[in-house]
């Protein structure tokens, strides 16, 4: 095997049906690991791009802000057929509001889907791999608000500075049991995500400024960092949060 070689290996990634899910799912299946790809909507084309490199994909539906969800997705990856190798926690909603005016329903809806939805999917995860015996991978996506306050994005910033740790903790524990657990900090990506940001043109501009790289990324420019991190390449890299940001983040 060498040390980008995926082959062999299945994928677990959530929210693979659009923005850096897709090319995530897509950039692992170009570097040989099957997919299981998890999500509330419809991911046909996702399939089709996976099929399409001559790899498996698995769809497993699920909405991940519902309790209990982390066992029933690995059991579902399970019983069709997925090993446990990768997972890779992409899935993530945002709400945006001043924070005088912030409802407890924007706060829960993505704290459940951004934070305590990924916990357990990889208490899940790793419990079966572990038992299992096999080597496994965890990459988180985590976000700039892991590192930064961010602004009218309360419930966010919580969710991904508290995912930061959360990675953090992971790889303490299980470091030394053969799972990796890691993270990758997007910068500012042209997704459904940002798609408010990007109509208001003084905040596009504002951001457009600050990042050294001049430009927004796109969902692909994150499929190195996550080949990266499923790859043996990774094996000694531990409880990492690896920003893609086009440098925003050393200005
Ligand atoms: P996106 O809206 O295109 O993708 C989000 C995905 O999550 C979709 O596939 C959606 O269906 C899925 N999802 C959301 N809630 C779900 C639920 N309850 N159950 C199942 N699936 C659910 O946006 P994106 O920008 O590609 O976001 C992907 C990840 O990247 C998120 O975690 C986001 O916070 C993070 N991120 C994005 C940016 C950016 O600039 N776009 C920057 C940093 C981090």
């Amino acid at each position: 095997m060498t040390l980008f070689d995926l082959s062999g290996r299945f994928a677990i990634v959530t929210g693979a049906n659009t923005g850096i899910g897709r090319a995530i799912a897509v950039g692992l299946a170009r570097a040989g690991a099957d997919i299981v790809g998890v999500g509330r909507s419809p991911m046909g084309e996702t399939e089709a791009d996976v099929t399409a490199c001559g790899q498996k994909f698995i769809a497993v539906t699920a909405d991940l802000s519902a309790p209990g969800i982390g066992d029933k997705v690995i059991a579902e990856a399970l019983d069709a057929g997925a090993s446990l190798d990768i997972l890779v926690n992409n899935a993530g909603i945002i709400r945006r509001a001043d924070a005088l005016e912030f409802t407890e329903a924007d706060w829960d809806a993505v704290l459940d889907t951004n934070l305590k939805s990924v916990f357990f999917l990889c208490q899940a995860f790793a419990k079966a791999a572990i038992a299992a015996g096999r080597p496994a991978k965890i990459i988180n996506i985590a976000s700039l608000l892991s590192f930064q306050g961010g602004i009218r994005v309360p419930s966010y910033t919580a969710a991904k500075s508290g995912l930061a740790g959360l990675t953090k903790l992971l790889a303490n524990e299980w470091a030394a049991r053969g799972v990796n657990v890691n993270a990758i900090a997007p910068g500012y990506v042209e997704t459904n995500n940002t798609v408010a940001l990007r109509a208001d043109a003084e905040r596009n501009a504002d951001i457009l400024k600050r990042i050294p790289a001049g430009r927004w990324a796109r969902p692909d420019d994150m499929v190195g960092a996550a080949v990266f991190l499923a790859a043996p390449a990774s094996d000694y890299v531990h409880g990492t949060i690896l920003p893609v940001d086009g440098g925003w983040l050393a200005r």
